[in-house]
């Protein structure tokens, strides 16, 4: 019947028939978070909420500039967690607090859902910006996880920044660590009491890219008086960080000893694979029930393989921000 045709209706029939069909634009959408805690609403002037929310959108453009050139989720959340560790207001890079010995030790992560690949690095001191790091063990070595004169000499090696540790001296950190001595001598609480909790400044990032590629990343100076050569969740993939295109990708923030036993990032993850629990009713399990239960404070930002994105915390607050796939940007502080 092709030879009725006229030739130039046959030649649009065979293009139609071999054309593949077309499937609407992957969403894209980024999600950040700068830390949980008790944040004291009172102490926070609105110039100082201010410079948050400017860093947090400075933060979040960074990374959606990217992804809307059609860049890689890992490259969004890599860029993004650069202006937080970069600026002095975070707990991650610049702002970092300090150990019970005076030091600063900083931890950080990525995992690409994609391929599960991660990398890692914990109890960096030199090392300007740690999610650069964590992005060279991921990408140049067979390894997830790197630490302390090890990780330093494979990113000296790889050319990456380097600084003095007084780099990461702020006055603010220094008073935060006094602080935390003289109520150390007059209480007997813990790491493990609630009260201590305020884990405002740790930075992650979440990204979905326009390929469908899902991203996560986290950037730490840890607790402020940690023991020396503590390390906490959020270098441990599955604790504070995880990616799995087929659920989510997930970075924590609060209590770290906490999201280490209860593995977080990945229990997350794997309510939506096993249990089909959407993100948001995984997240809430999570965060709200099995965490709060254990007395677990902190909070998760996640995004699923649909763009849905989730910001679920347990303390009075949390510097968050996103920009969801509808273009939306959003930041906030408090619940
Ligand atoms: N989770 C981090 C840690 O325990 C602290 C934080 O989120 O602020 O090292």
């Amino acid at each position: 019947m092709y030879k009725l045709l006229p030739a130039a209706l046959l030649a649009l029939t065979m293009i139609t028939e071999s054309a593949p069909p077309a499937s609407p634009p992957h969403p894209i959408a980024i999600v950040i978070h700068g830390g949980a805690g008790r944040m004291d609403k009172a102490k926070l002037t609105p110039a100082r909420q201010k410079e948050y929310h400017a860093t947090l959108e400075a933060s979040l453009q960074a990374g959606h500039a990217i992804l809307k050139k059609g860049g890689t989720s890992l490259d969004a959340v890599q860029a993004a967690i650069m202006v937080m560790e970069d600026s002095a207001l975070y707990n991650a890079g610049k702002g970092s607090v300090f150990t019970s010995a005076g030091r600063n030790e900083l931890d950080a992560s990525l995992m690409d859902g994609r391929t599960l690949a991660a990398g890692a690095v914990g109890g960096v001191t030199i090392l300007k910006n740690p999610i650069l790091a964590a992005r060279a063990v991921m990408d140049h070595t067979p390894h997830v996880l790197l630490t302390n004169e090890g990780a330093e000499a494979f990113a000296k090696n790889r050319g990456l920044e380097l600084v003095k540790p007084e780099y990461f001296h702020t006055d603010q950190r220094w008073r935060q660590l006094q602080e935390w001595k003289k109520k150390k001598a007059t209480s007997k609480q813990t790491f493990l009491d609630e009260k201590h909790a305020d884990y405002f400044g740790t930075v992650g990032c979440v990204a979905l890219d326009a390929k469908g590629n899902l991203a996560a990343g986290t950037s730490t100076g840890g607790l402020t008086g940690k023991q020396f050569g503590r390390i906490g969740d959020s270098p441990i993939i599955g604790a504070g960080t995880y990616a799995n295109n087929k659920t989510c990708g997930i970075s924590c923030t609060g209590h770290g000893e906490f999201f280490i036993r209860y593995a977080v990032a990945h229990d997350i993850s794997a309510h939506m694979e096993y249990k089909q629990s959407t993100l948001a009713q995984a997240a809430h399990d999570i965060v709200q029930i099995k965490l709060k239960k254990a007395k677990g404070s902190g909070g998760i930002i996640g995004i699923d393989a649909k763009g849905n994105i989730v910001m679920e915390f347990n303390t009075p607050a949390m510097n968050r921000g996103s920009i969801d796939k509808h273009g939306k940007l959003t930041t906030g502080i408090f619940k």
